[in-house]
């Protein structure tokens, strides 16, 4: 696949001849109305209406039995650990193709990754590379899964959803249950995917998603921590607003809390991106169906939903096989006003990880040199746009 191919299909497909990003945020007059609503109001910070109604509106698209608001997703991820048990000296069970804000979520708890390979079907964490991860390196004792050379307990498995592409949850669970460990979804890229008709983020003991401005509705900044119970939502938001214990007046905090809360005025932003959701992931459907059509017969591979999950298609991408090619794609499509992205470097070869435990990582190093992220950002593709 040539370079000039890719920039000339992309620039048809916006109808443009500028600069195209890979994702940018969309903002109408709803976004406008509440935002100025709280500004009106004075309610901009950490109590107010939009909050409670964003999070109710996440309650029941996702499903989830309580839904905390946060102010980004590293911080959703931070808390969620803390709610699942992961404590200082823990092990937690992740892949090394991810974004670095799942490692850092870990490291702030005081415990240290285990690095394990992806699955070809979803690109996100594969539970058999768990299970034989588990199997050649732990054992389960009653007070939980212990890694036999270190003696650290393992404390959860946290699985990420690459480009909104579901992870094979069943089998995840099936391997996190019978080892006595915690599952905590990073669902930061994939509001709007289901697996097998549950939303990602809350099969897990706990999930996190992120509004961060390039995912798919954005609060600015913003998180959001999925809670299966409302027993651990209420305990959740407890933490997540420096745990103080209700008074009028007094100033009494019965846990050693975090300030996480999201300020109404981004909620505000959140409630209106809401209402705009189910228009995007129509579109976001539309265009990654022209990718995958364009890419079709050709040497090049276009990354499609798992076949047991609908996906949000977050961030387009493909696989290219010669990673010459790849360097070739990445380099002219940059350089003529079409950006495209290479995926994250994998988490080992960052200086506070290259010491992490691991299993085999081939696949993840596969896709590492052969993958390119692709313009993703919705647009209204109409019907004249035929390829
Ligand atoms: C975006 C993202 C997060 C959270 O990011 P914030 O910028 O803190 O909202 C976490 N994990 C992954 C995989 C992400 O892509």
């Amino acid at each position: 696949m040539k370079s000039s191919a890719i920039v000339e299909f992309v620039r048809d497909v916006y109808q443009t001849q500028d600069f195209i990003p890979l994702h940018t945020p969309n903002f109408g007059v709803k976004e406008k109305d509440y935002v100025m609503e709280t500004i009106e109001s004075t309610f901009v910070s950490s109590v107010g209406k939009f909050v409670d109604q964003f999070e109710q509106q996440i309650e029941s698209y996702t499903g989830c039995a309580k839904a905390v608001a946060t102010v980004n997703g590293t911080s959703a991820l931070h808390t969620a650990l803390y709610m699942a048990g992961v404590e200082r000296g823990d092990l937690v069970i992740t892949q090394a193709l991810t974004f670095v804000a799942t490692c850092n979520a870990i490291y702030h708890m005081g415990a240290e990754p285990i690095f394990v390979d992806v699955s070809p079907a979803s690109l996100g964490l594969c539970p058999k590379a768990v299970e034989s991860y588990l199997l050649e390196n732990a054992e389960v004792r009653d007070v939980g899964c212990y890694h036999n050379a270190t003696g650290q307990r393992i404390k959860a498995v946290v699985p990420m959803h690459t480009f909104g592409h579901p992870v094979e949850l069943d089998e995840l669970s099936r391997v996190c249950s019978s080892w006595n460990i915690s599952l905590v979804e990073d669902a930061a890229e994939s509001l709007g995917s289901f697996y097998k008709n549950r939303h990602t983020g809350t099969i897990g003991d706990f999930g996190a998603l992120s509004f961060n401005g390039n995912k798919i509705i954005t609060t600015g900044g913003g998180g959001m921590v999925l809670c299966k119970t409302l027993e651990t939502g209420l305990h959740t938001k407890h933490v997540t607003t420096t745990a103080k214990v209700p008074h009028p007046y007094e100033f009494f905090h019965d846990e050693a809390g975090f300030n996480y809360r999201m300020p109404n005025i981004n909620a505000a932003l959140g409630c209106a991106q809401m209402e705009v959701l189910q228009d995007y992931l129509i579109q976001k459907r539309k265009l990654a169906g022209l990718y995958q059509a364009f890419f079709a017969n050709s040497d090049t591979h276009f990354i499609t939903e798992p076949d047991y999950a609908q996906s949000n298609y977050w961030l387009n991408a493909i696989i290219c096989p010669d990673s010459a090619v790849r360097e070739s794609i990445l380099k002219e499509t940059n350089a003529d006003g079409v950006m495209t992205r290479p995926i994250w470097k994998l988490m080992h070869r960052l200086p506070m990880f290259e010491h992490a435990l691991r299993g085999d990582l081939s696949y993840s190093e596969y896709i590492e040199a052969h993958l390119v992220n692709l313009p993703s950002t919705p647009i209204h593709l109409t019907s004249n746009q035929s390829f």
